[in-house]
């Protein structure tokens, strides 16, 4: 076990490398590429220390490392399961972020591609993996420019390797699933595939494939740089530890990235974004896997996602996005642009969902429900866990969350009525759908 070591936050060399802009345990990323000698004097010679593959799990397990792409999973965990095709794989790292309200991956690919490419090294290299590609997302030519340019200096100074094949994802909701991802890679179309664990037998090219998002190979290239215990002294006694990157959407849309250390309360990381919540009637949690709730609800929590979870809560992939709209007609919008998102493999997705959304539109809306409000809760329970993958629980969850934690709108609607007619939605919902941006 490691010991903890005296150190903090404002030490760590971080995701984000701008101190002009951090406050106590909160940094805000700029929309600029570190230049070449700034990351060399942010994070030391640009020549990782090589690590073996049992090394890096343990590393990864100390650190108690979950994945950044929402779901949460152990990264050790997930490396581990690698552990008998070291010398046969390919890496993955997912940048391709097609949840619509977040841009952490983007930000990040922007400020320090180095960083991820670094990390992507570490795992490419302790896996003797034979190649390596990084997915970025659809429509980001600043994405694009600051992968290329990085990738390019990389190759002057022969830095990796592995070699890094760098992509852009298809557009859809779904293309950033993991499985969805080793599709593309194959030259097939977005759809996920039916075996969420295939990936690591069979993925891309037919090879054993570790994928991971692109903060959390960042972050890899920050443990290993500046060790386990430093990593552990930061975050809560006892874990769990480090930062994690958040997208703070305020109800005018504007947002802001920013690095937090974990256990920092919510509302001085909304503090620091400048969120005016005077106007906020609800709160999407984890976007569009997540929750929305009121305001209040999360006014005395931490970023700590193992307490969140006791709450039925979380960030999912990073997420806190602010409305002043009427909550229904907020989930009636991401239920709508996610039964548009559906790839048509699966019938509770393909049929349940469009049915899902017209009633929930219905109740948003003031339209007629012949079936009664109580139709969404048995559609939502029709739906729930029989998706090849888990796109409709998201819609679901969604659902369920905005009846069971505004029950007095419900009944409002219900009669015809809505308390915040003025409002002008905020969780892009539809909106994006309208915009063609996914
Ligand atoms: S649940 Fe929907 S998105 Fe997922 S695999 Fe089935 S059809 Fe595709």
């Amino acid at each position: 076990m490691i010991s903890q070591v005296p150190s903090s936050f404002t030490n760590w060399p971080g995701l984000v490398v701008s101190p002009e802009q951090a406050a106590g345990s909160i940094r805000a990323m700029p929309q600029r590429t570190m230049s070449f000698p700034d990351h060399l004097r942010a994070h030391g010679d640009l020549r990782m220390p090589k690590v073996d593959f049992a090394s890096l799990v343990e590393m990864l397990d100390e650190a108690g490392l979950n994945g950044r792409g929402g779901a949460g999973f152990p990264t050790s965990k997930k490396l581990a399961s690698m552990a008998s095709f070291i010398g046969k794989s390919i890496v993955v790292a997912n940048g391709s972020e097609s949840e619509p309200l977040a841009h952490k991956d983007a930000s990040l690919l922007i400020h320090q591609p180095h960083l991820v490419l670094e990390g992507i090294a570490i795992v490419a290299g302790a896996l003797g993996a034979s190649k390596a590609y990084l997915m970025a997302k659809t429509k980001n030519q600043m994405v694009v420019s600051a992968v290329e340019a990085a990738l390019r200096e990389r190759r002057k100074l022969r830095l990796d390797k592995v070699p890094v094949a760098p992509r852009i994802a298809d557009p859809g909701y779904t293309s950033g699933v993991e499985t969805s991802i080793i599709q593309q890679l194959n030259g097939k179309g977005p759809k996920p595939a039916y075996f969420p664990d295939r990936p690591i037998a069979i993925g891309v090219s037919k090879k054993p494939t570790f994928i991971s998002n692109v903060e959390t190979y960042a972050t890899i290239a920050l443990i290993v740089r500046s060790g386990t215990s430093f990593y552990r002294s930061m975050g809560v006694q006892g874990g769990p530890y480090g930062s994690q990157l958040l997208t703070i959407v305020s109800h005018d849309g504007a947002y802001v990235v920013v690095e937090v250390e974990v256990g920092t309360p919510i509302s001085e990381i909304i503090s620091y974004a400048q969120i005016d919540t005077s106007a906020a009637s609800s709160v999407l949690m984890g976007g569009y896997f997540g929750q929305i709730v009121p305001p209040d609800r999360i006014a005395d929590l931490k970023l700590n996602q193992p307490e969140l979870r006791k709450l039925g809560l979380g960030v999912g992939a990073g997420i806190i996005g602010f409305s002043s709209a009427c909550p229904l007609v907020e989930a009636s919008g991401i239920v709508a642009y996610l039964a548009s998102q559906t790839a048509g493999q699966c019938g509770p997705c393909f049929l349940g969902l469009p049915a899902l959304a017209k009633e929930i539109g219905r109740l948003a809306h003031g339209a007629a429900m012949p079936k009664g409000v109580e139709e969404i809760g048995r559609l939502a329970d029709q739906i729930v866990g029989r998706g090849g993958c888990a796109m409709p629980d998201g819609a679901v969850i969604i659902t369920r969350s905005v009846m069971k934690n505004f029950p007095d709108e419900v009944r409002v609607h219900e009669s015809g009525r809505c308390s915040f007619a003025n409002g002008r939605p905020n969780f892009f919902g539809t909106k994006y759908e309208r915009l063609g941006r996914n």
